[in-house]
C-alpha cells in the first residue's frame, strides 16, 4: 500500500469512526438523562441521587459507541498482515506514515515511494 492510499483509507476510517461514536453514544446518553428527569419527578428521592445513580448508564452510552467504532474498525479499517493490528484505530496515521511500519510488530506496512 501506498503512503498516499493508507493516508485517505485512514481518514476515510477516522472520520466514520467519530460520526458513527457521537450517533450511537450520544442519543443513549438523552435517553438516559430523559430518564433520569422523568423517574426524578416521580420518586421522592433527590433528582441528584437519581443522576448518580443512573452514571453507569450514562458512561455505557460511551462505551457502547466505542464497541461501534471497533466494530466498523474491523470492518472497514486498515490491519497489519502479520500481526492484525489495526493501523486506522488506536495509533497514530501520520507516525505509520514516517516509519511505514506497524506500531506493534515493526513489519512493513507502507511502500516505498
Ligand atoms: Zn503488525
Amino acid at each position: 500500500m501506498t503512503a498516499r492510499a493508507y493516508k485517505l483509507a485512514s481518514r476515510k476510517v477516522s472520520w466514520l469512526c467519530v460520526i458513527t461514536f457521537f450517533a450511537v453514544s450520544l442519543p443513549i446518553l438523552g435517553i438516559v438523562l430523559f430518564a433520569d428527569d422523568r423517574i426524578s419527578g416521580h420518586v421522592s428521592i433527590d433528582r441528584s441521587t437519581v443522576f448518580l445513580l443512573s452514571t453507569p448508564f450514562l458512561c455505557g452510552s460511551f462505551v457502547a459507541g466505542a464497541w461501534v467504532m471497533d466494530l466498523i474498525d474491523r470492518r472497514i479499517g486498515l490491519h497489519c498482515a502479520r500481526c492484525g493490528r489495526s493501523l486506522t484505530l488506536r495509533c497514530d496515521p501520520r507516525k505509520v506514515v514516517e516509519s511505514g511500519v506497524c506500531p506493534g510488530c515493526h513489519e512493513n506496512v507502507i511502500d516505498a515511494a
